[in-house]
């Protein structure tokens, strides 16, 4: 029997568990922007896979240099030993980063590098005897689903049975084109309580949220704000990190920089499980003592494991090589003009771009995961060969950057047709 038949029986998936939810589809190969399946359909991924395979997939560069580690070294204890892929990622990222991150911590996904990030903040105050224990985050953000992460998310889909064991945090209104005022103005009220410890963000596009974006500009003043109050910034760059908000971070169009950044995702181009947290040297010069409890107590038996930091350092030959900036200038121009095209039209609330990532929002239902219309939008990609995850009444693109120009109208040619069906 089929792979979707046998995985019926043994596999609980995330999400997915009421009775009529579709069956999963038993994918067999992937090449490029193109998912085939056991029956011979083929998908073209515009979400690349939870935003992860930024290079498409099965990448030929990637895939020779993780084999040929998996071949010399492909797993040792990161506590007290190292090896080359980690020496050489963290020096490759710090060389790509902002100028003020000069350490690397290895984890294993975007919420661990989220979590590890809070604990470095929290630990940085309670190291020098400081009483900062309060966190920052922005009013629908995503973070991720550990219990830390979940703490600074407001997705209440995920904490809704989980609330009384969340921490505490102050949600800032996120600052989109004419509310920039009012979020100065709470992050103000909320700075003038003395013991916040960090300010945690997606910065410009909060994803799980809708795409919901706002300006660099903001960001710099919110940044300063914190900065100003000795508050610690941690960038979430999970999602938008390597490429896709059109330059390689999102943190590229900021002029201030934060204390603290998370990857994952595109950091190895979708082929193995990988995140890190970097920080500046003055956070990390406070971990650093002969006082053996003002370490940093976190690590996990795959940490830095060799294969990933392999695929991490194939992914970053991609990401430097000069056909990335075209493919980013490409695929955000594309966008830009079908964004312009739609403008007006009935069944469109809005669009909104950040370079590679485009949003557009439907004018029905509301922005609900439990919106029958979701899955109808949903059924209808896969209809037409393409995956789109709706959020709610939201449609995104967030493809691989190897998209062709041809896939890339598929793509668009799909949510016209999903504009005609919201429209019925
Ligand atoms: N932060 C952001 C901004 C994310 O978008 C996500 C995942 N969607 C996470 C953290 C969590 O990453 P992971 O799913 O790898 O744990």
């Amino acid at each position: 029997s089929s792979l979707s038949t046998r995985d019926q029986l043994v596999n609980w998936h995330p999400y997915t568990q009421m009775q009529t939810a579709p069956p999963p589809i038993g994918i067999v190969r992937g090449e490029g922007a193109v998912l085939y399946a056991e029956d011979g359909k083929e998908y073209i991924d515009a979400v690349s896979s939870w935003w992860v395979n930024i290079h498409g997939h099965a990448h030929p560069h990637i895939a020779e240099r993780v084999s040929q580690q998996l071949r010399t070294l492909e797993h040792v204890i990161f506590a007290g030993f190292t090896h080359a892929p980690a020496v050489e990622l963290s020096e490759r990222l710090l060389r790509l980063l902002p100028a003020n991150q000069t350490r690397v911590f290895y984890t294993d996904n975007g919420s661990t590098a989220v979590e590890v990030a809070l604990k470095m903040a929290l630990q940085y105050w309670y190291n020098q005897g400081i009483q900062k224990t309060k966190i920052i985050a922005f009013e629908g953000s995503y973070h991720g689903d550990t219990f830390g992460a979940m703490s600074v998310s407001e997705r209440s889909v995920f904490t809704r049975p989980f609330q009384q064991y969340l921490f505490d945090v102050e949600f800032l209104p996120v600052p989109v084109p004419g509310q920039e005022a009012a979020t100065l103005v709470k992050l103000k009220q909320i700075l003038a309580q003395n013991d916040i410890a960090a300010f945690v963000f997606e910065p410009l596009v909060l994803g799980t949220a809708g795409m919901v974006m706002y300006s660099p500009e903001v960001l710099d003043q919110l940044l300063q704000l914190c900065q100003e109050h000795h508050v610690i910034t941690i960038a979430d760059e999970v999602m938008t990190g390597f490429g896709r908000t059109g330059k390689r971070f999102a943190c590229d169009y900021l002029t201030r920089q934060p204390d603290l950044m998370c990857f994952s995702k595109g950091l190895t181009g979708g082929t193995m499980a990988l995140g890190v947290t970097t920080c500046s040297q003055q956070v990390y010069d406070i971990f650093l003592s002969d006082d053996k409890t003002k370490a940093l107590f976190h690590g996990h038996s795959y940490t830095a494991n060799p294969v990933a930091c392999a695929a991490g350092l194939a992914s970053l030959d991609l990401v430097e090589a000069a056909s990335f900036q075209q493919n980013l200038d490409r695929i955000s121009a594309a966008h830009t003009a079908y964004a312009e095209s739609l403008t007006g039209k009935p069944g469109i609330k809005a669009c909104r771009q950040t370079g590679t990532i485009l949003a557009i929002e439907f004018e029905v239902g509301e922005t609900s995961y439990f919106n029958c219309l979701r899955d109808q939008l949903y059924a209808l990609g896969l209809e037409n060969g393409v995956l789109l995850r709706p959020l709610g009444n939201i449609i995104y693109v967030l493809s691989p950057y190897c998209i062709t120009q041809e896939q890339l109208t598929r793509v668009y040619e799909t949510i016209d047709q999903m504009r005609l069906l919201v429209l019925q």
